[in-house]
């Protein structure tokens, strides 16, 4: 994320939220939020984002369960999709990258290293593949 990207962040805590939109918002990106995973899926097609942040534990509809709805939106099958997960359970991770995510962090997030390491996973997922 060299450039500006526009990430769509889906989180239920206000104070998670918050740090993740100012830190993303410092390095120059645009960050539209959902509350919960109905909204931040509608949000999603409208937007058609450079990358989704998602948290795991939502309200009502689950983490993985919004992931395997973004990704079955045609428009989005190339966007990543990277899990906030609050636990750091191997369990929890396999279920993320099953559900579709690219990649997941760990909760709370390191607001040193936060965006370098959203910008890593944004340049994995969008460069092209290299054979050996
Ligand atoms: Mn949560």
């Amino acid at each position: 994320m060299t450039m500006a990207c526009t990430i769509l962040l889906i989180e239920d805590n206000d104070q998670n939220r918050y740090l993740a939109t100012f830190l993303l918002e410092r390095h120059g990106h645009r960050v539209v939020s959902a509350v919960d995973g109905a909204h931040g899926i509608a949000l999603a097609q409208t937007l058609t984002p450079d990358m989704v942040l998602l948290d795991i534990q939502l309200p009502v509809m689950d983490g993985y369960a919004v992931a395997r709805a973004l990704r079955a939106i045609p428009a989005l099958a190339a966007t990543p999709i990277v899990a906030v997960t609050s636990f750091a359970m191997i369990g929890d991770r396999e279920k993320a990258l099953d559900a579709g995510c690219a990649a997941y962090i760990e909760k709370p997030i390191d607001p040193e290293t936060f965006v370098s390491q959203l910008e890593t996973i944004a340049r994995r997922a969008h460069a092209p593949e290299v054979q050996p």
